[in-house]
């Protein structure tokens, strides 16, 4: 009996020992530090608590901050208590933005415009999950020329706060149609300025006729006085296109990305300098040029739909002066060239130079003007939505 006593007595003495070194335990299901996308959301895992072989995962207790709609940095505690013994877990989740804002469209992925028509996009909203209506501080790209029948796209651009970003285009389908507003219209155009020589008479004909243009231009260097030259045209109220940095054909031709650097390379030094934003493009040579097609063949048909996605108009000519046909072109066969080739109806963007070489057009240039004014045309300067002439292209 003495024994068993014995026994008994250090049976309990073992069970209180062990009871009194043993804890529960808890073991995390999943990673204790989670990262998890808003659009996901936190799904909690759980745990799983033991005290000894018994699981007591039922008795646990669980805490939590997180909130899976912001972005943060959360805790979630565990903790179980069991025969006066208590253990805590604790498990960090970072919730995280990794949804792009959603842009819509109003009016559709796809519409259509009548030729001739003014084209104003239907408008847009931008969502984000975190951010919410970010509509303002998306950007759009590319423009609707609206007098060329044709496939344009623009392009809306929206980044969230956390770096997300989303693109949307829509295509607008400008059709067939009648009746332009520009009737008897002359868009006089000078391009491969400025230059010392003619430039300046050209803006002392325009300004004594008060007649606006246009210039499309080259590099200009760094001199004041053809930085002057532009500033004036600006103010006279002429507008001012891109020719290029450079008029190489065999450089400029050569590549996509070499070209779309010629034309942003003069777009940034046109702002700097003359605090001026350009907004149309002459190709040299113009759009239907042969002289490419030995360069890189097939790069007009990728350049008119990329300068216009890049958000340029362009233009060529529908009346050409013929001042181009040599140096020095007989005074009146500029004039005459002029004078048979502008229509009546419709617009007239008449092609004329102010190099260097071009004395006889500034000298054509007050004939053309009293002729036309008499024929009761009106001038005007290129502006944002037309109009333009697009030709055939060629390569
Ligand atoms: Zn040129």
């Amino acid at each position: 009996m003495k024994i068993i006593g014995i026994i008994v007595s250090i049976i309990i003495i073992v069970v209180g020992v062990v009871a009194f070194l043993l804890t529960p335990t808890i073991k995390l299901n999943g990673d204790p530090s989670m990262e998890v996308s808003m659009a996901e959301g936190y799904k909690e895992p759980g745990c799983i608590a033991k005290y000894a072989f018994w699981d007591i995962s039922s008795r646990v207790k669980t805490e939590s901050d997180v909130d899976d709609k912001k972005v943060g940095e959360y805790e979630v505690t565990y903790s179980v208590s069991f025969l006066k013994k208590s253990a805590k877990a604790v498990r960090k989740v970072t919730v995280v933005d990794k949804e792009p804002p959603e842009i819509k469209l109003q009016g559709g992925d796809e519409i259509k415009v009548e030729q001739y028509s003014s084209f104003k996009d239907p408008g847009y909203t931008v969502v984000d999950d975190s951010d919410g209506d970010i509509t303002q501080k998306a950007t759009t790209k590319g423009i609707v020329d609206t007098y060329n029948p044709g496939k344009y796209t623009i392009s809306y651009h929206a980044v969230d706060s956390y770096g997300n970003e989303a693109t949307h285009e829509r295509t607008v389908n400008v059709e067939s149609g009648s009746g332009s507003d520009e009737e008897k219209v002359i868009y006089l155009t000078f391009d491969d300025g400025p230059s010392s020589a003619v430039t300046p008479r050209v803006l002392d004909v325009l300004k004594e006729y008060d007649v606006p243009a246009t210039f499309f231009i080259l590099d200009y260097g760094d001199s004041e006085e053809n930085i002057s030259l532009l500033k004036k045209a600006i103010s006279q109220g002429h507008t001012i296109g891109i020719h290029g940095y450079s008029h190489d054909y065999g450089e400029i031709y050569k590549s996509v990305p070499g070209f779309m650097e010629n034309v942003t390379k003069l777009d940034q030094k046109i702002k700097k300098d003359l605090d001026y934003e350009p907004f149309v493009i002459r190709f040299p040579g113009g759009s239907s040029n042969t002289v490419s097609v030995s360069v890189k063949k097939g790069i007009m048909t990728e350049l008119v739909d990329i300068v216009q996605e890049e958000g340029y108009y362009y233009s060529d000519w529908n009346v050409d002066s013929t001042d181009a046909s040599g140096n020095n072109i007989d005074k009146d066969a500029i004039v005459n060239a002029v004078k048979n080739n502008c229509s009546e109806n419709g617009y007239n963007i008449v092609l004329m130079h102010d190099s260097n070489m071009k004395k006889t057009t500034a000298k054509a240039l007050p004939e053309i003007i009293e002729w036309a004014k008499e024929e009761g045309y009106t001038f005007k300067a290129m502006k944002r939505g037309g109009p333009t002439i697009h030709h055939d292209v060629n390569n």
